[in-house]
């Protein structure tokens, strides 16, 4: 594992909790911004905001997504009507439904487990994603271009194909494929010590693998 990779210098900070695993917050304003999501989703109910889809919570802080807070559950607010692939079923996406999404849809040819999108249908097993939430812009997907990137400032964005990478030298956005192409920029040039970690498997499935206090990278994709 590229350990240059695994967290951006500054990222943490004291004061909320370790701050570590949650987005880069390395200025004030984006610290700001971090607590006013944070209370939103503790007035929620949501016990952990620190676990909670970055995706989503980068569509809260651009107010992009609201909750209603004169409804039961504030999070019930439909982010997008869709119908089931497998079997037609209505389904209505809501907020709190999206909590646990993964960044990253690299489960897209195993059921797309991560995704925060489930058939209602109790025998119909599908799922997918919501992307593109951080852009005011979502959409459903498999999963293959659903990359939300937490290595960009605050929250991050979306970045569409799970190929793809944050450069952490220029700061774009290019595709490195499954066997790790460097940067146009040439600045990663030094960094192949990665190798392939087939142990990796629960990434992307769940939460998303965000507790597991790493950055994703894509080089370690588990479908390769
Ligand atoms: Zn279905
Ligand atoms: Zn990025
Ligand atoms: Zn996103
Ligand atoms: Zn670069």
């Amino acid at each position: 594992m590229a350990s240059r990779r695994s967290r951006t210098a500054g990222g943490a900070d004291e004061d909320e909790d370790d701050g570590a695993d949650e987005g880069n917050f390395t200025n004030r304003g984006l610290k700001e911004q971090r607590r006013r999501v944070n209370e939103i989703l503790r007035r929620c109910g949501v016990e952990d905001p620190k676990e909670v889809n970055m995706c989503l919570k980068a569509a809260i802080a651009q107010r992009f997504l609201e909750p209603d807070f004169s409804k039961e559950d504030p999070l019930s607010v439909i982010v997008l009507k869709t119908r089931c692939e497998d079997c037609n079923k209505r389904i209505s996406v809501t907020m709190r439904d999206l909590l646990d999404q993964g960044n990253v849809g690299w489960d897209y040819e195993d059921g797309s487990e991560g995704g925060g999108v489930v058939c209602p249908r109790e025998d119909c097993h599908w799922r997918a994603y919501v992307t593109r939430l951080c852009l005011g812009n979502p959409e459903v997907d498999c999963g293959k271009f659903h990359h939300h990137c937490s290595q960009c400032p605050g929250y991050g964005q979306c970045i569409g194909d799970y190929r793809n990478a944050h450069c952490e030298h220029c700061g774009n956005h290019y595709f490195t494929g499954l066997s790790g192409f460097p940067c146009p920029c040439g600045g990663d040039e030094d960094d192949d010590d990665y190798d392939d970690d087939d142990d990796d498997e629960e990434m992307g499935g769940g939460g998303g693998g965000r507790s597991r206090g790493e950055r994703f990278n894509p080089r370690d994709c588990p479908l390769q």
